[in-house]
């Protein structure tokens, strides 16, 4: 075992998203947007204890996004920090892929579209801040040229986002205020340290092994 790694069970990963449910209720999602593949396992469990009697589940999308170091820096982390500025994710010297994202036209066609929506975004963590600071961006340019292709650009899209942990430290890029006063929930804020998924493990057992060791179950 590396001790300096934080192991996380699958019975964890299940309690941070039963913990948090009662809070994202309160946002009441009309649907969940997973950030690929990290968050595709904690959206799915999320939805069984946001699931109210007689009410349907809530419908999650997901979107495939991979991050790479930028070859050249561009050193833009204070324009990402400026107040309520929402850079381009490539200026906070990341770079983001896309490899995976939303069809917004057969969403259209099936009367889908997020525009009006709550909107729930899962990821497993928040470390630079850079994916999720990505997602939301782009989701937002997206839907915001949906509604003004349909005529609905008077209804509010709202974002909450869900991750199972926030690593304190210094982030590369910034949200938007109203997100992060009251629509931003980090089921536990850790260190700067690696985390080590139960879905990233050659052996569950030890996996586990190492996060009972922990306390993470
Ligand atoms: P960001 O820096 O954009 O906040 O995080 C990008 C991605 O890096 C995360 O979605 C996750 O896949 C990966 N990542 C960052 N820190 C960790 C970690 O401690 N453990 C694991 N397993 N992945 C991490």
């Amino acid at each position: 075992m590396s001790d300096d790694k934080v192991y996380i069970s699958y019975n964890y990963v299940h309690k941070l998203c039963q913990r948090s449910a009662g809070e994202i209720k309160k946002f009441k999602p009309d649907l969940m947007v997973a950030i690929g593949g990290g968050g595709f396992i904690p959206a799915r469990i999320l939805r069984t204890f946001l699931k109210e009697p007689g009410a349907k589940n809530i419908p999650i999308q997901a979107i495939g996004l991979s991050l790479y170091e930028e070859s050249v820096s561009t050193s833009n982390e204070e324009n990402a920090n400026d107040e309520g500025g929402l850079p381009d994710a490539e200026e906070a010297g990341m770079e983001v892929i896309r490899t995976q994202w939303l069809d917004f036209n057969t969403l259209e066609t099936h009367a889908l579209n997020l525009i009006g929506k709550n909107i729930l975004i899962v990821d497993e963590v928040d470390d630079t801040r850079t994916t999720l600071h990505y997602a939301v961006s782009e989701l937002s340019k997206d839907i915001k040229v949906q509604a003004e292709k349909l005529g609905r650009s008077n209804e509010v899209t709202r974002f909450f986002i869900f991750v199972l942990h926030n690593k304190d430290k210094p982030k590369r890029a910034k949200l938007p205020e109203d997100i992060m006063n009251g629509r931003y929930l980090a089921a536990e804020t850790v260190s700067d340290i690696w985390i080590a998924y139960p879905w990233e493990a050659t052996d569950i057992d030890l996996q586990t092994k190492y996060a009972v060791s922990q306390g993470n179950i």
